[in-house]
C-alpha cells in the first residue's frame, strides 16, 4: 500500500528528546508522528541499563530503559502514531510544506508531508578511524557504545581482558560494566590532562572499582593479525606520544571512548547552517533552526550529559513546532548570542528579540577553572552575574535568561567567565 500522508509536526527520532518533541506537539492540538530507524522507541537509553536518569525531572534514579518507558508510555496514551522500522531517504521543501521520502519492511516507499518538522536523531560515536592510531585493524576494537550493545542487548561478552582509549561517559560507564560482568580492565587511558566525563562518574564507576586512570596518555598502536593481541601505550606532550614511554599491555579488545558526534546528515540537502562547534544546527530560544520550520532537540542539536535537559528541549521544539505548523512564522528578530572568554559553545546560538520570554541557555567552558564571574551583557547592559565554584568542559551548564529585560535595539549578546 502506498501511504502519502499530512501531519503538521513530524519528529524524526523515536529517543528521549523525540518522545518528548512529539507528546508537547501533541498536547499543543498538532497532527504528530514519529519516525523510527530502529525496531523499538527508547534511542540509546534501551541500551543503559545502569541508573542515574532521570534525577531531575522526577527526583529518582531510573535506569535507561524505565526513564525511557515512562515517556514512551504518554506517547502510547495519546495514541501518537510511530513508524517503526522506517528510513528516511529523502527530505525536501516545497512551497511550505517538507516532503519526506521514506521506507520501511512493511510499507515499502512511502511518503509524509508537514510544514514543521522535528530533528532528534540523537549521535553517533566517533570511532578508532577518527582518531591516530599505528597497527593493524584486528577484530576486538569497539566503540564503548557497540560494547555496551553487545553485553546489555545481545547478551554477549566482547572480551575477557580490555584497555579503553578515552574518559568519556560511555567509556567510564564500560569500564564499570565491563568489570562487573568479569573483564579485566587493565585501565582507562586519556590524552587529555583531566578526565573528559562527568566527576561523578570518575567516582562511581573507576574509583569506586580501583580501575586506574591514565591521564596524559594514548594508545599508539593496536597489535594482532586477527584479534587484537595487545596495544602500546604512550605518554603524551601537547598529543604527541614522548618517545621511551612506550608500554605494552597484553590484552584482546580495545574500547573506544572518544566523543560523539551529532547526527544531522539527514538534512544537509537543505544547507541547514551547522555550528561547527556543536555539530548541531543553529537556533534560536524556540529550537527553531536558521531553517524556517526545521527545529532541533537533543543530542542531535549538542551533546547533552543529562537525558533531564534532552527531554525538557525535546518538550521546547515540540511545542514550538506546533505552533508554527497552526500559526507560521511571525517575522524574526534575530540577534547572535557570542561565546566570549573561556565559553566553549553556547545554545541557543540566537534569540529572537521579538518575543519576551525566558529562555534556557545552556553552555559549556572552554577550560576547568575555579572562582569564576558569569557574565550575559550587550553594550554596557548586564543581565545576568553568577559565581562559579568550579567549572569544567564536561559539565554542562544551564541558565535562564529574561528577554523582557533586553531592549530591542541591541545587536548581539555576549557570554563570558572571568575569574574574580
Ligand atoms: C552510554 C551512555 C550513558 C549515559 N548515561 C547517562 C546517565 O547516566 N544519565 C543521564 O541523564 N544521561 C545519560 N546519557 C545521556 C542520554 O542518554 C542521552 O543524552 C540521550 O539518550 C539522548 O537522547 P536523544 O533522543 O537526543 O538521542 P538518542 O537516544 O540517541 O535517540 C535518537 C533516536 O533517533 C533515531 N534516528 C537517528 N537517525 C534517524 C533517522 N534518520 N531516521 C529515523 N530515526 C533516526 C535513532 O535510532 C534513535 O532511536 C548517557 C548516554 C550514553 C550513550
Amino acid at each position: 500500500m502506498l501511504i502519502t500522508q499530512k501531519w503538521d509536526v513530524i519528529v524524526i527520532g523515536g529517543g528521549p528528546a523525540g518522545l518528548a518533541a512529539a507528546i508537547s506537539a501533541h498536547d499543543q492540538g498538532a497532527k504528530t508522528c514519529i519516525i523510527e530507524r530502529e525496531e523499538r522507541l527508547g534511542g540509546i537509553l534501551k541500551q543503559c541499563i545502569h541508573d542515574g536518569f532521570g534525577l531531575v525531572t522526577f527526583k529518582e534514579k531510573l535506569t535507561g530503559p524505565e526513564y525511557a518507558w515512562r515517556y514512551i508510555e504518554q506517547a502510547n496514551e495519546r495514541n501518537v502514531p510511530v513508524f517503526l522500522n522506517s528510513f528516511v531517504m529523502d527530505l525536501k521543501k516545497e512551497g511550505n510544506i517538507f516532503k519526506l521520502s521514506l521506507i520501511n519492511s512493511k510499507e515499502g516507499a512511502f511518503y509524509l508531508s508537514a510544514p514543521a518538522i522535528v530533528l532528534a536523531m540523537g549521535c553517533r560515536e566517533r570511532t578508532a578511524k577518527q582518531v591516530f592510531i599505528h597497527g593493524t585493524r584486528p577484530a576486538g576494537v569497539f566503540t564503548a557504545g557497540l560494547a555496551q550493545y553487545f553485553i546489555n542487548i545481545q547478551g554477549h561478552m566482547p572480551t575477557k581482558k580490555c584497555v579503553i582509549l578515552g574518559s568519556g561517559d560511555i567509556g567510564l560507564i564500560m569500564a564499570r560494566r565491563l568489570t562487573l560482568e568479569g573483564a579485566t580492565v587493565h585501565g582507562v587511558y586519556e590524552i587529555l590532562p583531566e578526565p573528559s566525563g562527568l566527576t561523578r562518574n570518575v567516582v562511581q564507576c573507576l574509583q569506586d572499582y580501583c580501575i586506574p586512570l591514565h591521564l596524559n596518555t594514548t594508545v599508539a598502536k593496536v597489535h594482532g593479525k586477527n584479534r587484537v593481541e595487545g596495544v602500546t601505550i604512550n605518554s603524551v606532550k601537547n598529543f604527541k606520544p614522548i618517545p621511551g614511554t612506550e608500554k605494552y599491555i597484553d590484552c584482546d579488545a580495545l574500547i573506544v571512548s572518544v566523543g560523539l558526534i551529532p547526527e544531522n546528515e539527514i538534512i544537509e540537502p537543505l544547507n541547514v547552517p551547522i555550528d561547527p562547534k556543536t555539530r548541531g544546527p543553529f537556533v534560536d530560544q524556540n529550537l527553531m533552526t536558521m531553517f524556517d520550520g526545521i527545529f532541533s532537540c537533543g543530542n542531535a542539536l549538542h551533546v547533552n550529559d543529562l537525558v533531564d535537559y534532552v527531554s525538557e528541549s525535546g518538550n521546547i521544539a515540540g511545542s514550538n513546532a506546533a505552533n508554527f505548523a497552526k500559526e507560521n512564522l511571525q517575522k524574526r528578530n534575530l540577534i547572535p548570542v557570542t561565546p566570549k572568554d573561556n565559553i566553549l559553545y553556547v545554545v541557543p546560538q540566537y534569540v529572537d528579540l521579538n518575543q519576551k520570554s525566558e529562555v534556557v541557555i545552556f553552555f559549556r567552558s572552554s577550560r576547568t577553572l575555579r572562582d569564576v564571574k558569569l557574565k550575559v551583557y550587550s553594550d554596557g547592559n548586564n543581565y545576568i552575574s553568577k559565581k562559579y565554584k568550579v567549572v569544567r568542559p564536561p559539565e554542562m551548564e544551564r541558565i535562564i535568561l529574561n528577554l523582557s529585560k533586553v531592549p530591542s535595539n541591541i545587536s548581539e549578546i555576549n557570554i563570558e567567565l572571568k575569574g574574580e
